[in-house]
């Protein structure tokens, strides 16, 4: 038998001409379906409204960044939040040609150069933290980074795999002094006296930008996210349970994610409650970026007067602050002055502590920090 679908069709689509509905279908047509289809409708729409956007990760920053905005998870804020961070790696970056950073150095020996007010402010942080470590933190170790080519995720020379000889470290070690660096506060105008200086803000700039991603979040008036820009990790409010955040500390020697133990991070007091309370845990970790050459590691993380990585034992300083550009300059700035003067810095400023890790395995803290040991095989040392 052929299959007939002109009259199926017509069956479900047309009307048939000439032949009346039944007023009782007519009825319950219009007083129970259509209602009904109008209520499964509402409840889709609201339904979509109330489901949360899920966590966001983007390659930005030279790293990768992800922001959690739990149950209010919303679209337009995680594009308001990201474009702000690209904004901010736009005049940042040392990579990029034509940011504010680039500028300078392009102009260093030459003339100032005028920056944006949030670049001369970041750079300003950047040289109070230089001072206040004595020179450990500083930001016109860009020659150093460049040739060793290991601090960048796009360095501008070939990623070096072998170690730099000391004649060429020795010659750009006197372009490294954070005392070259003019800052004209009237004009935001930034020089470095010398002519082959550079700024370097990588050991800073992805603190800022957290901060500023955790003040599009209280704006938006989000109650509760976790922000993580390549381990500059920011957590803002309550979680449900009130119960304090645990954030992991890395594993030196695991995949990413695994973790030694874990930090409770409390962020809410009962005065606090009116604005969006943060705590923000940076670290700054051998393993992050390096190569190794007859068994020894070379990191990212310099040593300014040497021209060389830092070799004192550290694996890993992670430290806990109010405001993560603090954090991240902090975190670096310990690393460099080692155990003794670095937890000292940290103690000396209030609400700030720190975790230190080393090489064999033995874990330090300063007296706040609220660390939890879960591998076994390594040791905390009090
Ligand atoms: P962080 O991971 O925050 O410790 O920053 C490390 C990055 O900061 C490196 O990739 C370099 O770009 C830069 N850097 C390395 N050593 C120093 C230093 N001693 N002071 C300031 N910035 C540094
Ligand atoms: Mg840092």
């Amino acid at each position: 038998m052929a299959f007939n679908n002109k009259n199926i069709f017509q069956k479900i689509f047309y009307r048939e001409p000439h032949k009346h509905r039944e007023p009782a279908f007519r009825y319950f047509f219009l007083i129970r379906i259509i209602p009904c289809l109008f209520a499964v409708n509402i409840f889709f729409i609201f339904y979509s409204c109330l489901q949360a956007e899920p966590a966001r990760s983007e390659f930005t920053l030279g790293t990768l960044c992800s922001v959690n905005l739990y149950e209010q998870g919303n679209n337009d804020v995680y594009k308001e939040i990201f474009d702000r961070i690209r904004e901010i790696e736009n005049l940042m970056s040392v990579n990029i040609p034509s940011s504010d950073i680039s500028l300078i150095n392009a102009a260093a020996g030459i003339a100032p150069v005028k920056v944006h007010e949030e670049t001369f402010n970041v750079i300003k942080n950047a040289v109070y933290y230089a001072r206040l470590s004595d020179g450990a933190f500083d930001p016109s170790i860009g020659p150093i980074v460049s040739l060793w080519g290991i601090g960048n995720d796009e360095p501008r020379h070939e990623q070096l795999t072998h170690v730099p000889g000391r004649e060429e470290i020795e010659k750009l070690l006197p372009l490294v002094n954070w005392h070259f660096i003019r800052l004209y506060e009237d004009t935001s105008s930034v020089f470095f006296i010398h002519e082959g200086m550079a700024l370097d803000l990588g050991a800073i700039a992805k603190g800022y930008a957290a901060d500023e991603a955790a003040k599009i979040i209280e704006r938006a008036g989000i109650k509760r996210a976790l922000i993580d820009l390549g381990g500059n990790i920011i957590v803002a409010g309550v979680k449900k349970d009130r119960k304090p955040w645990r954030v992991g500390v890395q594993s030196p020697d695991k995949a990413r994610g695994e973790t030694i133990g874990y930090l409770q991070i409390t962020t809410l007091t009962a005065e606090q409650e009116e604005s969006l309370p943060v705590k923000t845990i940076v670290t700054s970790g051998t393993y992050e970026r390096f190569f190794e050459e007859n068994g020894i590691r070379y990191h990212h993380i310099f040593d300014p007067s040497l021209g060389y990585p830092v070799q004192n034992g550290i694996i890993s300083v992670t430290v806990i602050a109010d405001v993560s550009m603090d954090a991240d300059a902090l975190s670096t700035a310990a690393f460099v002055l080692g155990y003794e003067r670095g937890s000292a810095l940290v103690e000396s400023i209030t609400g700030t502590e720190a975790v230190f890790v080393f090489d064999d395995k033995s874990i330090r803290q300063t007296s706040g920090a609220n660390f939890i040991l879960t591998d076994k095989t390594y040791n905390i040392k009090y």
